[in-house]
């Protein structure tokens, strides 16, 4: 049945000129960083709702400052595995177009992937919410206690979108046009909860585009959205996928 399933998803994305990729966090857990939703790690101790909260960084930044030095922690000793690779390489060939991705974890980048729009920001960038400089978010800035801003002295935030924020609107508006030409979505590693990304595959459908999904169990997306569901860990899909679109040139 996958089989099957797997062989006409290759043709589908063999037959069509803009294949995007929305990705979620199942697509990081086989690289060590667990899902908000996900069972073990991190967000045992710490509650998203509370770590993750615009609220909470303005009330309280030194205790928001202590989980995001565990999360850098964390992500920066994390490598990308054969589901970002797949996706590179597939950019690579020309299939994959561009690749929103609602994680901060960089690892579609470090994978090779080029066109890569960061839906919900990077964790390895910091921000002055008072003059919007940029700045790295390294070794050097988590020594400190609360990393400032060397123009204003503010406290610096990672340049990450908080629960309680808006997707920044540049970004916003580079999601409408990727998601306005593309032909072919595929979503991988995303249970399409989390609003606004969660929209971008019905918008694909309304579009007359297909929608490839690959997540490990079934979606609000897989009955009605999605034209193919596959079901199984992307780092095992994904490569398999790729291997098949490579074969029909
Ligand atoms: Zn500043």
């Amino acid at each position: 049945m996958i089989n099957k399933s797997m062989e006409k998803a290759a043709s589908i994305i063999g037959r069509s000129n803009y294949v995007s990729c929305l990705s979620g966090a199942g697509i990081s857990v086989p690289s060590g960083i667990p899902a908000f939703r996900g069972e073990g790690g991190l967000w045992d101790c710490y509650d998203p709702m509370e770590y993750a909260h615009i609220y909470t960084f303005q009330k309280d930044p030194e205790k928001i400052w202590l989980f995001m030095k565990e999360l850098y922690n964390l992500v920066s000793i994390a490598e990308p595995n054969n589901a970002h690779i797949a996706i590179s390489t597939l950019e690579q060939k020309d299939k994959v177009k561009s690749v929103i991705t609602q994680n901060i974890d960089n690892l579609h980048q470090k994978a090779g992937s080029k066109n890569v729009i960061e839906f919900h920001g990077n964790l390895y960038r910091l921000v002055c919410l008072r003059c919007k400089n940029l700045y790295q978010f390294d070794n050097q800035a988590i020594k400190g206690c609360l990393p400032k801003c060397g123009a204003c002295s503010s406290v610096l935030k990672p340049d990450i979108v908080f629960f309680g924020e808006a997707i920044p609107r540049p970004v916003h508006i580079k999601a409408k046009e990727v998601v306005a030409q593309t032909e072919v979505l595929l979503v991988v590693g995303t249970s399409c909860t989390v609003v606004p990304a969660s929209s971008i595959p019905f918008e694909v459908k309304r579009n007359k585009g297909k929608v490839i999904e690959i997540n490990v169990t079934p979606t609000i997306i897989s009955d009605h959205v999605a034209d193919i569901t596959l079901l199984g860990p992307a780092e095992d899909i994904l490569p398999e996928l790729l291997d098949k679109v490579l074969m029909l040139h």
